[in-house]
């Protein structure tokens, strides 16, 4: 599990993280453990500089490429969805700003990332550098196939919005292992839980979401 490294990167802003969880817990965030993850991870810096006052609002912002960092409310939701027990190898469809992928990295032993649009990879890598997280790898490629050769995981995060349920994530996904995907068209989609056991595959919805469509192939 991976603790930052905030020397200079993050004290300054402590006390609007510390507000941004109180109002995660207000709309009904209950994971102590997520509520702290997110009042640790400096948010600013996923963010280009010029947006960077606002890090700590409760919102989505643009990160270049057409693309956008998630509302930390679906961060802490999704990740309270998937950490509902222990997962220690995470698959994420979707680095963006890498946002997301570094709160997993503090709850899992490992994560695997996979980014279709090459400088959104390299942006992220560098932030990863900047917080000294080493449990992260990256890979740009289309995340529709999942990443086969280091699966199963324990837990699969998809951070963009799909028509259906990619089959390799079905696959890839370990027994007992759990997938968190948005499901649907561009204007709204599901926030689906989908649980692997011995039996097969279970489904339920947790909530009504908007995400950036999951598209194929790879960007330079
Ligand atoms: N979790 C990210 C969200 C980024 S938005 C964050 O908080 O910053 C969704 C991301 O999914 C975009 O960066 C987009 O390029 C990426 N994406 C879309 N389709 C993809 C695909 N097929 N494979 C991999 N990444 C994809």
């Amino acid at each position: 599990m991976a603790e930052f490294d905030l020397d200079g990167i993050g004290m300054t802003s402590q006390r609007t993280r510390d507000r941004l969880v109180k109002r995660l817990r207000e709309r009904g965030i209950a994971s102590e453990q997520v509520l702290g993850v997110i009042g640790s991870v400096p948010r600013h810096i996923f963010i280009d500089e010029a947006l960077a006052h606002r890090a700590y609002e409760d919102t989505a912002l643009p990160i270049g490429h057409n693309q956008t960092i998630s509302q930390p409310f679906i961060v802490a939701l999704m990740t309270q969805a998937l950490f509902n027990r222990p997962r220690a190898v995470v698959l994420e469809i979707g680095t963006g700003s890498g946002y997301q992928t570094a709160v997993l990295a503090a709850l899992a032993e490992k994560v695997y990332t996979v980014e279709r649009i090459a400088p959104l990879i390299e942006r992220a890598a560098a932030r990863f550098r900047a917080l000294k997280l080493r449990n992260v790898r990256m890979r740009n490629a289309d995340g529709n196939v999942g990443w086969a050769d280091q699966g199963p995981f324990d837990s699969i995060i998809v951070t963009a919005a799909a028509r259906h349920v990619p089959g390799a994530l079905y696959d890839q996904l370990a027994i007992g292992g759990r997938l968190v995907i948005p499901v649907g068209d561009e204007g709204l989609q599901e926030l689906l839980i989908i649980d692997r056991d011995d039996a097969g595959f279970s489904e339920q919805s947790l909530e009504h979401v908007r995400f950036v469509p999951l598209l194929r192939g790879t960007r330079n």
